[in-house]
């Protein structure tokens, strides 16, 4: 089964002329039509504020605000009771490190994150750690660019109270083993958070079976909107946490003389606002995904990465960055010998192609790998075959630039 030719006319920004090639999608998705007039549709026919007013507009903004959560549910197989709604995984993470890691660790204890991760599920533990007298265990990237589980496992101890784990990486595409992660952590009661922020639009993402503590991403990643994101977790773990931030639609009554008390999970999480028109364009980002068919997605972006190793195969000068052994998802990172990473994406970027380059705030990761950056092709459902043949043809006239002359790192060459 294959994607409908005509997926990219979804696409408003990738249709006009002048469109650019754009291979930046695990920074960030393009937004076909349908999620573009939910989120008009909304502020048309529904807008009002949610989980407060009595008035029939106020009830249809809650149903519309109410109906996106438990579509994002079904899709990950989560209860509706499950999800929280954030501005985006940063947010998500941070909510998990401050309410549940706030509680549980302490002096001497320990959080294990892997080498590979973005700062967004790196710099909230490390924060954590710094501020409890907690130790922050790093599980180093294998060298098929994932975390093998027995180096996993090796973490695992009494002082962990806590894992944070890619699902995906966002350097490398790579997919680490979550599932089998989470049961190993369980086995030594720790819990574990996924960041799914580059999974849930390449991967069918079940939470049940994955039996992960807590599951994250951003709206903005899988063809929805920007300033919305998803807290996955249990019903019995979430009513158990304490609020993040407090305010409006978080409390059940304030009085001056009796304690506050909270109202349950999710709103207990949600203070303020929300962005309904984000939820409501973010379910309909998930709904265009799954009318497509994750069969078809699975085997566009396997298409999309086999042509892209077998472009730069016979470019001389071109490395695929890490071991595509196992096909990545998604991603491909490429460093140009010789050349900066940033000169690679300006002269992408002078020929139409959009790519993001650098560290890809992984810098931890990028270190590790002794590079100062790669040059990251990320695909989605609108890319071609068509477009990695014309990369290919641009990388071929690449020449050294500014950052190559001018940059202090060496490294890199
Ligand atoms: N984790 C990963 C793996 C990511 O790729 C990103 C986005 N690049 C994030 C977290 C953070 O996502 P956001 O900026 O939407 O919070």
């Amino acid at each position: 089964m294959s994607l409908p030719l005509t997926v990219r006319e979804d696409f408003p920004l990738l249709c006009g002329a002048g469109a650019p090639v754009y291979l930046d999608n695990a920074a960030t998705t393009q937004k076909p039509r349908s999620v573009l007039d939910a989120e008009i549709g909304y502020y048309t026919t529904s807008n009002s504020n949610v989980g407060r007013g009595y008035h029939s507009l106020a009830l249809a903004a809650t149903e519309c605000y109410e109906h996106a959560r438990s579509a994002v549910a079904d899709m990950i197989g989560a209860g509706a009771g499950e999800i929280v709604f954030t501005m985006n995984t940063t947010d998500a993470t941070n909510l998990v490190a401050d309410t549940v890691g706030g509680r549980i660790v302490g002096p001497g204890d320990q959080v294990v994150v892997s080498g590979m991760e973005h700062n967004s599920n790196l710099l909230p533990w490390r924060r954590l750690c710094e501020a409890k007298g907690a130790e922050l265990v790093v599980v180093p990237v294998g060298p098929l660019g994932r975390v093998e589980l027995a180096d996993f496992a090796a973490a695992m101890g009494p002082r962990v109270r806590i894992a944070a784990v890619a699902h995906v990486s966002n350097v490398l595409g790579t997919v680490n083993p979550v599932r089998e992660m989470a049961a190993v952590a369980h086995r030594h009661g720790v819990l574990v958070l996924v960041d799914g922020a580059q999974a849930v639009a390449h991967l069918p993402v079940d939470v049940r079976d994955l039996d992960a503590d807590f599951y994250c991403f951003s709206g903005h990643k899988v063809y929805g909107p920007m300033g919305i994101g998803v807290l996955y977790s249990r019903s019995s773990l979430l009513e158990d946490m304490p609020p993040f931030r407090v305010g409006g639609g978080t409390v059940k009554g304030v009085s001056t003389t009796e304690p506050v008390r909270y109202v349950g999970a999710p709103a207990r999480f949600e203070a303020g606002t929300p962005n309904v028109a984000g939820a409501v364009g973010l379910a309909a980002g998930l709904d265009y995904l799954r009318g497509l068919g994750w069969e078809a997605v699975r085997a566009h972006d396997a298409e999309l990465v086999e042509a892209t190793l077998e472009a730069v195969a016979d470019l001389g000068n071109v490395d695929v960055v890490g071991d595509p052994g196992d096909l990545p998802c998604g991603i491909v990172s490429l460093s140009v010998r010789g050349i900066h990473p940033y000169d690679v994406g300006a002269h992408l970027d002078a020929h139409g192609v959009a790519v993001r380059c650098g560290v890809h705030c992984a810098s931890t990761f990028l270190d590790d790998l002794g590079l100062v950056g790669t040059v990251r092709l990320s695909f989605a459902v609108y890319n071609t075959v068509e477009e990695i043949e014309y990369v290919r043809s641009v990388l071929k006239t690449v020449q050294p630039g500014t950052w190559t002359t001018d940059h202090p790192t060496t490294r890199f060459l």
